[in-house]
């Protein structure tokens, strides 16, 4: 209960996009540290190494995506890319599985486990 799952892609994508306004925000604040260069200098280059890794992020996306199979989500009609055997709608986040069989249960095993790391 609570619990809401989201599209995989979706959640990397968002990842990437953070770190890449992260990434100009730490470049950003740099400019106040005008009178340290070696400050200056330091976010800088963390705004920068942000920014790379989300570039490196997105391409890492790109890989993926060619793996991903389309379906057509059942509870909204609209086609979506999953990742892996279970993944969630990218538009409505209808839980979804490509094998008809583990409808519902492993969806929820995988998730609990990768989640939970607490229990
Ligand atoms: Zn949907």
């Amino acid at each position: 209960m609570g619990v809401k799952y989201s599209n995989k892609i979706n959640k990397i994508r968002t990842f990437a996009l953070v770190l890449i306004f992260a990434g100009i925000v730490i470049m950003y604040l740099g400019l106040f540290f005008q009178t340290s260069p070696i400050a200056m200098t330091l976010f800088m280059l963390l705004g920068f190494l942000a920014i790379i890794a989300s570039t490196v992020i997105y391409f890492w996306i790109g890989m993926l995506s060619s793996k991903t199979v389309q379906v057509q989500c059942p509870e909204c009609g609209k086609y979506t890319k999953m990742l892996g055997r279970v993944d969630a709608c990218m538009y409505c986040n209808e839980p979804l599985t490509l094998d008809k069989s583990l409808e519902g249960k492993e969806f929820d095993e995988k998730y609990n486990r990768k989640k939970g790391k607490g229990d």
